[in-house]
């Protein structure tokens, strides 16, 4: 269980009680600040302004939201990813103490600096990895919200993790699930876990109607409000996908020992089975704040004012199979888990593309998992790929998956 290992070795970096000096404050970095999990990771920030201190605040686009962010945060730095914008962004926080720069480049030096206790990775998709990789060789702890992370290149995030002696805290609500159910279970055997799933919104429903979905439908998720991109990742099931090679990274897991099972509603948000078949789960309301709440803060537990669960409310919490059919996705998660080397890459850039191609319009929902079957399928196959062997590899695919989309897979 590397992730634990870690964990626990580490606890006094944390809030857990200790002989060593404590800073009164973590100095955190939210990569990604203007995006769902970013937006709420402020909320946690003001309730808890005695424990928390924002050092960095990041965005691609979203200037007006930074901008508002910074001033009220006070960080000590902000980085906006758009270079045009960077004038404007300057410019707005002319008069506060807090430096502004632009660019990918800029993102990787800055969350390398000495203040900051723990990076907050919340950045969409591949466009994360660089960030995450270099805040992690700077020593810095991770909350770990941008699955693509270890999704992508899990072999070389986790062998620097280890090699830096940084934990790996889950933001995923099914990761942070597990690694609740794993709390003084550090010594015990995994049997398997069992990651839950909503079903999306498509739930139920046949091949044939999934060619007719459109963008305004798919993007309605019956029980979570998130970022467009993994919205439709979780009417696919590639969400499932992505989260299952996450898992494996995570928890040191083999594929067979990870199990899918569609609950509804939501409410566990996943198992752990140990060897002598007892299964622990972790509930509650459908509310990211509490996952990132329990990454920020881990060990400790702090007080929340987040709805509390009502078991009368919910009598009957139903669990079924997923319908590998209709949403295969799930199954090329695990293909290309099974396979290994740069496949999971393969995978992810090409449903990057795909995803945002039905976004605009210009593919249908089932071309999704066609078009990531395709470049699986022939894309260039890396045994041991180094970090520039997953960059190419992500470039190379992006330029076949934009290929499929526009002769249409499907017809
Ligand atoms: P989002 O689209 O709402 O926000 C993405 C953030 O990343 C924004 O701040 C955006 O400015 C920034 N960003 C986008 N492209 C970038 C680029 N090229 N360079 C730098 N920054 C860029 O996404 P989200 O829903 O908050 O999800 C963020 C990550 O967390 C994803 O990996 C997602 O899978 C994961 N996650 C999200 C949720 C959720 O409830 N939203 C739950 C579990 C996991
Ligand atoms: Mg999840």
């Amino acid at each position: 269980m590397f992730l634990l290992k870690y964990c626990y070795r580490n606890i006094s970096h944390s809030f857990a009680p200790s002989t060593m000096a404590q800073p009164t404050k973590k100095n955190i970095a939210i990569l990604g600040s203007t995006g769902s999990i970013g937006k709420q990771a402020l909320d946690i920030v003001r309730a808890n302004l005695d424990k928390l201190q924002v050092e960095v605040l990041s965005a691609e686009n979203n200037a007006d939201l930074l901008i508002q962010q910074a001033i009220e945060f006070s960080p000590n730095a902000v980085v906006i990813g758009n270079e045009e914008k960077y004038q404007f962004v300057k410019d707005a926080l002319f008069k506060h103490d807090i430096k502004v720069y632009a660019g990918a480049d800029a993102l990787v030096q800055v969350v390398q600096m000495e203040s900051i206790h723990m990076v907050l990775a919340a950045i969409v998709g591949f466009a994360g990895l660089r960030s995450t990789l270099a805040a992690i060789e700077a020593g810095k702890q991770i909350a770990l919200a941008n699955k693509e992370t270890l999704v992508v290149a899990g072999a070389l995030v986790t062998e620097a993790a280890k090699a830096k002696g940084v934990n790996i805290y889950p933001v995923d609500s099914e990761h942070s699930a597990i690694f609740q159910c794993l709390a003084g279970e550090f010594h015990n055997k995994i049997e398997k876990i069992i990651l839950t799933a909503s079903g999306g919104p498509f739930r139920g429903k046949d091949k044939k109607f999934l060619e007719t979905v459109k963008k305004e439908t798919a993007l309605k998720h019956p029980n979570w409000s998130m970022g467009n991109k993994i919205t439709i990742d979780s009417a696919t099931l590639m969400n499932k996908g992505l989260e299952i090679i996450e898992a494996a990274w995570l928890f040191a897991l083999k594929p067979e020992q990870i199990e899918v099972i569609v609950h509804p509603q939501s409410i566990i948000h996943s198992m752990v089975q140990f060897e002598d078949g007892s299964i622990k789960a972790q509930m509650g309301l459908p509310d990211m704040k509490l996952p990132i709440q329990y990454a920020l803060f881990y060990p400790l537990r702090v007080h929340s004012s987040f709805p509390r669960f009502d078991f009368a409310a919910y009598p009957s919490l139903t669990f079924e199979k997923p319908d590998y059919t209709a949403f295969p996705s799930i199954q090329l998660a695990f293909d290309a888990m099974k396979k290994g080397g740069n496949m999971a890459c393969i995978l992810n850039a090409a449903n990057e593309v795909a995803v945002h191609a039905f976004l605009r319009d210009e593919v249908g929902f089932t071309d999704i998992p066609t078009v990531v079957k395709k470049c699986m399928e022939q894309g260039t196959f890396i045994e041991k790929p180094t970090l520039a062997d997953h960059l190419e590899s992500d470039k190379e695919t992006r330029v076949k998956a934009i290929e499929f989309c526009k002769k249409n897979v499907s017809a």
